[in-house]
């Protein structure tokens, strides 16, 4: 195997602000991972892992670096119908899991907005669901990982064993994920019982989490980012309900009945729908949008419970395709913070007022409720996630950073977080401080004797200071 200048590619993370040139190699086969570490070691270059490249940021992206991209390695190897223990290589994605499971019964135990991340990408970043108040993120349900480090040593991984919590979550820095066990979930239908509530404020918003958290099985809350004063933290707050279908085989189950529909309000094709939100996406226009949505949430089903297939509950954001277009050709960010359930209704409710002082509020606004888990660099907390997404413009990008390392500073004096799949725009001291030194020296540790060369990076790597190298 060697460097060819035929391999050179161009990739961004999902967001579009941040690309790189690199070298892509796709293995299919164990062997070619212990090459491409072989290769690197040989040219002294580094290697940046990616899974489906859905962080929004410059976590899957290396510059100049060798792109492992491992959709490839893409196997299901064992299912117990049993059980619910899926065996696959790390390649696997959501999408595949559900597809493959369903019809005997389980759904994938935690799942992200989307449906697209593979195995890899969805371990290295420990993502969460909108049931991530109960069961916590994925890591949590996975029953052993294969590994390839960069010092060489390939092992099997328990829950058990120190390193498993340390190579999960810590953004595919400290090893190879090459092969994973996952406990999925059993369920008896397709179909969840959904109830919207329609909220007018931040008090309402936070009330409703807390009420509907014992009984629910999924919660989220969209935000109108617009809405100030009285109404500030307005939104649209769903919770889902596992439902029980006695019959033998229920429909529900069945790919079919979970498929997206190909088209919106029955006529317009989904594929072209980006180009209309294009002509929205700008401040006026979302504004009017959020408005419209929330005006709406207050008499189309409010308060009336309805059934939604998982996949349609799930995915939302699969809906419509290349959505991100809409965007505009210098793309977005996704900033999401993570805040102790004391502190998450002012500092949230403050994020607002910041936007909108900085009259660059958030198109989409998304919270969520979380609880504290123990993998090395958890972005959870016992509280709130607000996830918030701003488009990127050649004018207002020094605006919108600034505003972020704002917001940062808040949530840093409340004792919260960061999530690296949605991050572009943290500073070292920002995460040293969030994640706490003693995180960042056991990494340090880690990195030295599992990957002495500093073979593993990425961009995000180089920015925040964890690889040595830089
Ligand atoms: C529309 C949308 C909705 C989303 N919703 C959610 C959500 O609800 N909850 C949530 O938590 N996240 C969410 N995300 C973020 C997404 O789940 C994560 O970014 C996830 O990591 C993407 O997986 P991927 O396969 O695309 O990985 P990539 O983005 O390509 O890579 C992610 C990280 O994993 C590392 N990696 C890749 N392969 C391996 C491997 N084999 N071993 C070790 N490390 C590896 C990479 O180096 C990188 O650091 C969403 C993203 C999008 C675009």
């Amino acid at each position: 195997m060697h460097l060819s200048l035929d391999r050179l590619a161009n990739v961004t993370g999902f967001g579009m602000t941040a690309g790189a040139d690199g070298y892509l190699y796709r293995p299919t086969q164990v062997e070619e991972f212990h090459q491409i570490l072989a290769l690197a070691q040989q040219t002294g270059r580094q290697i940046s892992l990616r899974g489906s490249g859905r962080s929004y940021g410059d976590a899957n992206i290396g510059s100049e670096s060798i792109l492992l991209d491992i959709t490839r390695f893409n196997r299901i190897l064992d299912f117990d119908p049993t059980t619910g223990l899926i065996y696959c290589e790390a390649g696997v994605t959501l999408e595949q899991l559900w597809r493959y499971t369903l019809e005997s019964g389980f759904w994938p135990p935690v799942v992200s907005g989307t449906m697209f991340p593979t195995l890899g990408g969805a371990l290295g970043m420990n993502l969460h669901g909108k049931n991530a108040f109960k069961a916590g993120p994925i890591g949590n349900h996975v029953t052993e990982i294969e590994v390839l480090f960069p010092n060489g040593n390939q092992e099997t991984l328990t829950p058990e064993h120190p390193l498993f919590h340390q190579v999960i979550s810590t953004a595919g820095l400290l090893g190879i994920i090459l092969r994973v066990k996952l406990k999925m979930k059993r369920i008896s239908s397709g179909d969840l019982r959904v109830l919207p509530i329609s909220i007018p404020n931040w008090d309402g918003q936070f009330r409703v989490f807390e009420q509907e958290r014992e009984q629910a099985d999924y919660m989220v809350s969209w935000i109108d980012c617009f809405g100030r004063g009285k109404s500030a933290g307005r939104g649209l707050f769903h919770a889902g309900y596992y439902t029980v279908d006695p019959s033998p085989n229920p429909i529900t189950l069945r790919p079919e009945h979970q498929d997206l529909p190909d088209t919106i309000l029955t006529y317009f094709p989904k594929s072209i729908v980006w180009r209309f939100l294009k002509k929205l996406n700008n401040r006026p226009g979302m504004s009017f949008v959020n408005w419209a949505k929330y005006t709406s949430s207050r008499i189309l089903g409010n308060g009336r419970p309805h059934p939604q297939s998982l996949v349609g509950f799930s995915f939302l954001l699969d809906y419509v395709p290349n959505w991100r277009l809409a965007y505009g050709s210098s793309g977005f960010i996704q900033y999401q913070t993570f805040v102790p359930a004391e502190h998450a209704p002012r500092v949230f409710a403050r994020q607002l007022e910041l936007q909108q002082a900085a009259k660059l509020e958030s198109f989409l606004g998304v919270m969520k409720r979380h609880i504290p888990d123990n993998f090395l660099f958890s972005h959870a907390v016992d509280g709130y996630s607000l996830a918030l997404d701003f488009k990127i413009t050649e004018r207002n990008k020094d605006a919108v950073w600034r505003l972020a390392h704002q917001m940062n500073e808040l949530v840093l004096l409340a004792g919260g977080r960061f999530y690296l799949a949605k991050d572009s725009t943290l500073t070292p001291e920002h995460f040293a401080q969030s994640i706490g030194m003693d995180a960042l020296e056991t990494y340090a540790k880690l990195k030295t004797t599992l990957d002495p060369q500093a073979i593993l990076t990425s961009d995000l790597a180089k920015r925040l200071h964890l690889d040595p190298r830089a």
